[in-house]
């Protein structure tokens, strides 16, 4: 079964707005003949969100569901890194985490969890899923979703910061601009080195558990999050699917075909099951 799945997979994300701090890198070349003007709200900027914010949050999800599984998970933390809290590292590994590469004596000989698997440790254990950036653009005809892409709108976002004294008459302190993509929907792009039944059950439980809880504060994406930012519906495409049915999915001119349907039903009934089974076998066996 794991043999019909392709090593790229995608998750479809649609969010009104994301804000990854300073670390949106813009690419002006459409901008209107170099008038850019970057409140222009017709101005044609793209871009790419980088995949950091993107593997941290995929990352959280994924081991939230290895917890519901009764696992451990690898800290995402160094255990020598100053955590500025004393306690929080030693918290947290009661509370469904191991040491960062606990789970590894070897890694020539064994791979550790699954997260570790997944996401690597140390210097030259890269983890067997490449996390791609997001390039996105704002016209839909030059979003190719087959590369993950996604259609998005670059926004500066400017915040003044006014004195609270009376006496200042609301002057000024400073102003905060602030770089975000408003109106995110496309495809991010993961590539397995290594298609492994339990990556690909943890995978569509992890994007579904962030789907479910993605207004809760610890499931949101990026920063800015107390005032509606990356607050993401998410999606797992359905790995059966072929280029042009990847395609269809973001056609909002037209509907599924009954292929895709059927693919639909095998993928819920056949594949997901099997592949969640090995993860929940995998977890089981320990780390
Ligand atoms: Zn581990």
């Amino acid at each position: 079964m794991i043999e019909d799945i392709d090593c790229d997979v995608f998750v479809r994300i649609q969010t009104d707005l994301l804000v990854v701090g300073d670390s949106i890198m813009t690419d002006r070349h459409h901008a209107s003949n170099g008038n850019y003007e970057d409140t222009d709200p017709q101005n044609q900027i793209g871009g790419i969100i980088p995949a950091f914010p993107l593997s941290g949050w995929l990352r959280h999800g994924m081991e939230r569901v290895v917890h519901e599984y009764d696992g451990t998970a690898c800290h995402p933390g160094e255990s020598n890194a100053n955590f500025m809290k004393d306690g929080v590292y030693e918290r947290d590994l009661d509370d469904g985490y191991h040491e960062k590469g606990a789970c590894v004596d070897d890694p020539k000989e064994n791979d550790g969890c699954v997260v570790f698997d997944l996401f690597g440790g140390f210097g030259n254990q890269p983890g067997k899923v490449m996390r791609r950036p997001i390039k996105f653009n704002p016209v839909r005809s030059s979003v190719d979703y087959t590369r993950g892409q996604a259609e998005g709108h670059y926004r500066r976002l400017n915040r003044n910061v006014v004195s609270r004294n009376r006496e200042d008459n609301r002057e000024p302190l400073r102003n905060a601009e602030i770089d975000a993509v408003a109106n995110l929907d496309g495809c991010w792009h993961l590539s397995l080195r290594e298609t492994k039944p339990e990556f690909i059950g943890l995978l569509a439980e992890g994007i579904d558990f962030l789907d479910g809880h993605q207004t809760d504060f610890m499931h949101q994406l990026g920063g800015a999050r107390n005032f509606g930012a990356g607050i993401v519906d998410c999606h797992f495409i359905n790995p059966l699917y072929e280029e042009r049915e990847l395609k269809r999915v973001f056609d909002r001119g037209k509907g599924n075909t009954n292929k895709m349907g059927e693919k639909d039903e095998q993928w819920a009934k056949e594949y997901r099951p099997v592949f969640v089974e090995a993860l929940e076998e995998r977890i089981a066996e320990g780390p």
